[in-house]
């Protein structure tokens, strides 16, 4: 039985309506519907459909919504763009969505070196914004074009950015404005380019999977933006091309901003969509490196080069023309769709991390995944692609469309047991799309029993109710 009291659906309405200005709450049940599901396989069920969404436009109105629902006890989901892909945003309970669409003003001040935002900016606005003033926004997911920045920031993704280039998103956030489940609002962080030493509450929410705290504002230092090389290599065997990584970490040659993956399937899905010739066979690798000074970043990727025609690269050229750039960017970060779409199914894929050593391996493990699971086994075709660069790979699946909800459940389960089960065969960590929903079993076997149930008692402490995003963390 839910752990919280059913409402009418007219009764929470009538409830907000005195916080949020009616134009704003959404009892339609196409913008219920809309902002329950997710890019998940499996289907909503009417039992999860939200009471009611609501777009609050400021912090007091988070707070105000935020003391209402934790009185009531009816769960909040916050959301972006409901994008996420490990479940954090499909719902189990019914409640409120609170929408953070409306949440986003934007304040650069270059004369402290840092620009405040709201989260529900699109990620891609903020790039856009960024770029025209000389800066540079330190993270780069695949859903760059629809993700909103709280829910980046909510899981700290760098995705396509090369960790050891420039650290993970959390490490360019100043501070945050934050309205706890309870409704009181927190401060956090700095105004300083110097940021605080020791405990500092920001950490727990950036890359905190939205479980403590709504985050209505965001305050983010300006990264001024640098030169670029881009390059690509083509290996008639995958295993050069991860050996050219293993090299470039462990002969100290300076890694790329970007550095992606595609085998052969993913690179005739992708390439051939834009026109371009794919590979035959093996994979292929492009590459972006940064500097100061275009000497500077030419210099790093010639250097990598260097390394891929040693690992028996049958081609590996700088690239100058930034449309062919463009155009095989396009190709690697549109193959999941592609894929889906060529075969006319759903996408469904893992995040498996390898340490340096470990990346020859890990690739193999990755192109038998699935193998000894009973309905992975089933479909016909496996596309590895992903980060090499920051040694993350996304062996991915597509299950047919006609599959009944009880086929596609179990072959969600199995992709996240296979990605657990990896992922502490390296003992490594990735988070990609966000660490707690179906992360949960692979949370407990990698950390232990008492990190998870420390990692409880932090939540409890935040949400005594356990009203906020309580399904973006699923136990079972
Ligand atoms: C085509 C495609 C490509 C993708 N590529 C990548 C990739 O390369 N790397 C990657 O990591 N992910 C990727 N994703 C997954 C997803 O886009 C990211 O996880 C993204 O960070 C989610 O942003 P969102 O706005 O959609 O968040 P949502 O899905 O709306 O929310 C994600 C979680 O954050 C919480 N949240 C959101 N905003 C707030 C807030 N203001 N305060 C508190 N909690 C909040 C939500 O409650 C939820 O728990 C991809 C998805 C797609 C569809």
């Amino acid at each position: 039985m839910s752990e919280y009291p059913e409402y009418e659906v007219s009764d929470v309405y009538e409830g907000l309506k005195d916080i949020v200005s009616a134009d704003y709450i959404s009892t339609s049940i196409y913008e219920r519907l809309n902002n329950a599901v997710d890019c998940r396989t499996v289907d909503l069920k009417r039992a999860q459909l939200p009471y009611v969404v609501v777009r609050p436009g400021s912090t007091q109105e988070v707070s105000d919504l935020m003391e209402y629902a934790n009185s009531k006890k009816i769960p909040v989901f916050v959301r972006g763009s409901g994008t996420s892909l490990s479940g954090a945003s499909s719902y189990r309970h019914k409640g409120i969505v609170l929408n953070t669409s409306r949440l986003t003003h934007f304040n650069m001040v270059e004369k402290s070196c840092f620009v405040e935002m709201g989260p529900g900016h699109c990620a891609q606005y903020i790039q856009e914004q960024l770029e025209k003033e000389g800066y540079f926004l330190p993270m780069h997911p695949g859903s760059m074009k629809v993700a909103s920045i709280g829910g980046i920031i909510c899981n700290n993704t760098s995705a396509h950015c090369v960790d050891a280039c420039i650290g993970k998103p959390g490490d360019y956030i100043l501070g945050l404005q934050v309205v706890l489940p309870t409704g009181e609002v927190l401060e956090t962080g700095t105004k300083s380019l110097r940021r605080p030493a020791g405990i500092d509450l920001t950490r727990l929410f950036v890359g905190g999977d939205g479980l403590f705290g709504v985050i209505t504002s965001i305050r983010l230092r300006l990264v001024p933006s640098f030169r670029n090389a881009y390059g690509i290599a083509f290996f008639d065997d995958a295993i050069g091309a991860v050996r050219a990584v293993q090299r470039m970490y462990t002969e100290k040659v300076p890694p790329p901003l970007f550095l992606e993956f595609l085998d052969e399937w993913a690179a005739k899905v992708g390439f051939k969509a834009q026109g371009l010739e794919p590979p035959h066979r093996g994979a292929v690798i492009i590459f972006q490196f940064i500097g100061q000074t275009e000497e500077e970043a030419c210099a790093k990727r010639d250097r990598f080069l260097e390394v891929t025609r040693q690992e028996k690269a049958t081609e590996a050229k700088p690239i100058d023309d930034l449309d062919y750039w463009n155009k095989v960017w396009t190709a690697r970060s549109s193959v999941g769709p592609l894929a889906a779409q060529a075969e006319g199914g759903r996408g469904l894929s893992g995040e498996i991390v390898s340490t340096v050593e470990g990346l020859e391996d890990c690739y193999k493990d990755c192109l038998e995944m699935g193998d000894d699971m009973p309905t992975l086994n089933t479909l016909s075709r496996k596309y590895v692609y992903g980060h090499l660069g920051a040694l993350s790979f996304h062996p991915a699946f597509i299950t047919p469309g006609d599959w009944s909800d009880e086929v596609k459940a179990k072959v969600v389960n199995e992709v996240f047991l296979k990605e657990a089960r990896l992922n502490i065969k390296y003992e490594t960590c990735g988070g990609e799309w966000g660490q707690a929903a179906r992360r949960v079993p692979f949370y407990r076997k990698r950390y232990g029993e008492k990190s998870f149930q420390l990692i409880k008692g932090i939540k409890r402490v935040f949400d005594p109710n356990n009203i906020l995003n309580p399904d973006a963390w699923l136990e079972e």
